[in-house]
């Protein structure tokens, strides 16, 4: 695609980085038939190809952005479907993260929808308030159908909605520690605590506690680490995600030069993807470039990490059939494709694959609250999906992707982790009593 940037827009590193990228993208087409949105909608400017385009024009014009290109780009799922199908490697996220930060830098949203941004990046990260916010949604819940019917506050229905009926106990993995290695100790790893997980389901952590710990691998649970910038940095919000990655990495640091880490592990594969995208995203911040692209080196989903070590023999148990949702973050932002899989089969798991399993089921962090109805028409395609493999459960590696899931069904929706935990000697999930 050729481009017309003046010499004075290239001095920026961010539109010089763009420029690349736009460049390397032959419009082809190629990538239309597997963007969700193309699919729903139908419309070339909510296909990759559409966006890349408005997002050069935006780019060159070098103003603020317009309401359409804010439109199409807000319809993006992030859930990068298209570069996994695009042969010239366009590097669509990179593309995409520049276009979001110009949007909040520029242009001006409408007050319901500046409102409902700012809460969710005042709420989500922290688990406290989060916690607060599910408690005082269950008051609000039964108002959910009126607040849909009035014009612009829709996205606070879909909140309503989200919101779990009820909040488990906090697990072991709440706060900073060490959790030594069963026997002799094999690796020493970091596990993210994450924010919204760590409220919603802290069983997820403890299971992969359990799993490496029985397996010889001490696991750390870091002090000073908290959410990983993932939810405000598909906002937009740059300053507030890179202030996130600093204090993370500032946490993570101390342990490498402690005792050392083998690997910064990732329960939720949102996460995991921004955490592995540190080193690019600090890499003009001459303090923190060369220990963000030690941290984007060492971290891993722990689906990765858990495909390297022995765990042993599994035990005996009736395993119920699974139906594995392949998490957008993973199989398109991070190329983990098959260790989830063959990990659940090496379990003794039979494990079936539900058609389309490249869209996405319309979860995508906070794009369900921001975008209901797109996300409502993909959960009702991936819900139908899963459900016509025939499987009893299933199992997927991010939380975001189970909550959308288990809100459109009655199967029981397991994290992949608390599967092979209950496979190699741990407790069976709760959600499967
Ligand atoms: S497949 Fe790649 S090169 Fe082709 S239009 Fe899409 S982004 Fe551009
Ligand atoms: S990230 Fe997903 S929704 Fe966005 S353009 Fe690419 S395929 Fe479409």
């Amino acid at each position: 695609m050729q481009t017309s940037f003046t010499l004075a827009q290239l001095a920026d590193p961010e539109v010089a980085s763009s420029e690349k990228i736009l460049r390397s993208c032959v419009h082809c087409g190629f990538c239309t038939a597997t963007c969700p949105t193309y699919v729903l909608l139908g419309d070339e400017l909510d296909s990759p190809r559409g966006r890349i385009y408005l997002i050069k024009d935006m780019l060159e014009g070098g103003g603020p952005a317009s309401e359409e290109v804010t439109l199409h780009i807000d319809r993006c799922l992030s859930c990068l479907a298209c570069m996994t199908t695009c042969p010239s490697g366009v590097d669509y996220m990179h593309l995409v993260d520049h276009a979001r930060s110009h949007i909040e830098k520029t242009y001006r949203r409408p007050i319901h929808d500046r409102l409902s941004r700012s809460l969710l990046a005042a709420i989500l990260p922290y688990p406290a308030r989060f916690r607060a916010a599910i408690v005082a949604a269950w008051f609000g819940r039964p108002f959910a159908p009126l607040v849909r019917r009035i014009p612009g506050l829709a996205r606070f229905a879909a909140m309503l909605d989200l919101a779990p009926a009820k909040l488990p106990p906090r697990g072991a993995s709440d706060r900073p520690g060490v959790f030594p290695a069963k026997g002799e100790r094999k690796g020493r790893v970091a596990l993210l605590r994450g924010c919204a997980q760590s409220v919603l389901d802290p069983g997820i952590n403890d299971a992969a506690i359990r799993l490496l710990t029985r397996a010889g691998i001490e696991v750390v649970l870091a002090e000073g680490e908290a959410c990983c910038g993932a939810l405000v940095h598909h906002m937009g919000r740059t300053e507030e995600s890179h202030a996130a990655a600093r204090r993370n990495i500032d946490a993570w640091t101390r342990k490498i030069e402690g005792e050392g880490l083998n690997a910064i592990l990732v329960t939720t594969s949102g996460c995991g993807t921004t955490i592995k995208d540190y080193g690019f995203m600090l890499r003009h911040d001459a303090d923190y470039a060369g220990k963000a692209a030690r941290v984007s080196a060492l971290a891993k989903d722990v689906s990765e990490y858990v495909e390297t070590i022995d765990l042993g023999e599994p035990v005996a148990i009736a395993r119920p059939t699974v139906a594995y949702h392949a998490a957008c973050s993973l199989q398109h932002g991070q190329q983990v494709k098959t260790a989830p899989k063959t990990l659940l089969a090496s379990a003794g798991f039979e494990v079936r694959e539900p058609v389309d399993a490249h869209l996405c089921c319309g979860s995508a962090g906070t794009y369900n609250m921001l975008q209901p109805e797109i996300s409502r028409r993909l959960r009702a395609r991936k819900v139908a999906n899963i459900e016509a493999t025939g499987a009893a459960i299933v199992a997927a590696g991010n939380i975001g992707c189970l909550t959308q899931i288990a809100a459109g069904t009655h199967m029981p929706a397991v994290h992949t982790v608390e599967l092979l935990d209950w496979a190699y000697g741990g407790p069976r999930p709760e959600e499967l009593a």
